[in-house]
């Protein structure tokens, strides 16, 4: 399979996916408060016009921290939280590494409380709207 390079963020992109970002200390966890795939509980950050596809939400914090793109490798976390995008909980592996880390760690387990406690966050934060 060819690599599909990381598309360039405009200003915009860039301001549209920290909001979704939980900023918090640097040893604290970023939860990702948007959407969340259901088959690795990793957030998803999709882009409007022209690029109909959906990266990985680790994947991107990791290219504009690091500078480079991690793929075709797995961003994993030492934190064992796979909904946090906080760059310095991000490490690079392969899938194997990645199937090891979660079932470790229960991540998967961590990671459904967490899907149920954003889209519950993300409900009352919609209900408030006009
Ligand atoms: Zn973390």
């Amino acid at each position: 399979m060819k690599p599909k390079r990381l598309p360039e963020l405009s200003g915009k992109d860039l301001a549209r996916f920290w909001s979704k970002v939980d900023q918090k200390g640097v040893n604290e966890c970023w939860p990702w408060l948007g959407t969340v795939a259901l088959t690795d509980n990793r957030g998803n950050f999709s882009f409007r016009k022209g690029f109909k596809r959906t990266l990985k939400a680790p994947r991107i914090v990791y290219a504009l921290h690091f500078g480079v793109d991690p793929f075709p490798q797995q961003v994993l976390h030492n934190c064992n939280n796979a909904n946090c995008v906080n760059p310095h909980h991000l490490y690079l592996g392969d899938a194997k590494d990645n199937s090891v880390d979660s079932d470790e760690a229960g991540t998967k387990v961590c990671g459904k409380i967490l899907i149920l406690q954003y889209s519950q966050k993300q409900m009352s934060e919609k209900s408030k709207l006009p």
